[in-house]
């Protein structure tokens, strides 16, 4: 189509009026209010689909304006005291404890025991022997956590295991690690009324079987010094015989003296073992992961 036939076409019916007779006329009209009618009513329905959808539109907007209004009714407090709920999401599962001992054995000896209380109050009817056992108990499942699995020396109150065959068990089991616990006195009797003046814990170890059981001791004296904040009284080597027939690193942990009074005050709580028994695995892992893992294991064999 030219732009010439488009003029003409648009024109057409004013142009053509002027040649059409009377009845083409008569027809031209009704043609023309025919297409004036469809036109119109194709307008109708037009204007209606418009309001049909601006109806449906406004609708939609109201709706979602009453959902955000809700929305943010739930949020805001009823009263200025109302504190929102924390969302669920902040609950946090606890951290897996890192799997440093795997495949790792570690004899955990509890002191004394039975016929052999250790020192003590009897006053108070406080006894080395029962605390041991009670640490102990606090220890295991945060090392069995961390993957070790650990053997005790005695389970029981009411057992006796002299110090010689508790080396020999850690020897017969080839233990990698032995842990002895014990608890502290003043030099007084057993059974003292318990007013001393030493307190502390202290870490000992034998020096002349391996070269890494003074890595032990200094890595659980200071792991459960931070942990309970008792008085430092560092790291000693004698020759206990737990220590120094086991084959394995070893050290002995004196958590505290029993003839101090305020310190006995603390031993005797669940807390304060909790304290103990965690600063103890949080040193035996330090020293895992430096001198057991398996970069670091030929280390500690050789040294033995
Ligand atoms: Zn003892």
């Amino acid at each position: 189509m030219t732009y010439n036939d488009k003029e003409s076409y648009i024109w057409t019916g004013v142009t053509m009026t002027g040649r059409r007779n009377s009845r083409n006329r008569r027809q031209e009209i009704l043609r023309r209010k025919k297409l004036g009618a469809c036109t119109g009513a194709l307008a109708v329905l037009f204007v209606c689909l418009v309001i049909a959808i601006s109806s449906t539109l406004n609708a939609e907007q109201a709706e979602a304006g009453e959902n955000g209004k809700n929305q943010t009714n739930e949020n805001l407090p009823v009263s200025g005291t109302v504190t929102p709920e924390e969302p669920a999401e902040k609950e946090t599962p606890a951290e897996p404890v890192e799997q440093v001992g795997q495949g790792l054995t570690i004899v955990l000896d509890p002191g004394h025991g039975a016929k052999d209380p250790g020192c003590g109050i009897e006053a108070e009817n406080v006894w080395e022997a029962d605390l041991t056992l009670a640490i102990a108990r606090k220890i295991e499942p945060l090392l069995t956590a961390a993957g070790y699995t650990v053997i005790y020396t005695r389970q029981e109150e009411e057992e006796y295991i002299n110090i010689w065959d508790r080396a020999a068990f850690a020897n017969e089991k080839k233990a990698d690690l032995f842990v002895s616990i014990h608890l502290n006195s003043d030099g007084t009797e057993e059974g003292a009324v318990g007013d001393g003046i030493a307190e502390g814990i202290e870490t000992w170890y034998y020096g002349k079987k391996d070269k890494v059981s003074v890595k032990l001791a200094e890595a659980v004296q200071e792991a459960v010094i931070a942990s309970t904040q008792a008085k430092n009284l560092k790291t000693k080597e004698d020759t206990y015989i737990v220590i120094k027939d086991s084959a394995m690193p070893a050290c002995l942990v004196e958590c505290g003296f029993l003839t101090h009074k305020e310190e006995r005050s603390r031993l005797i709580t669940d807390e304060y073992q909790q304290k103990l028994a965690e600063g103890i695995v949080t040193g035996i892992k330090e020293f895992t992961k430096e001198y057991l893992t398996k970069d670091a294991g030929s280390d500690a064999a050789s040294a033995q």
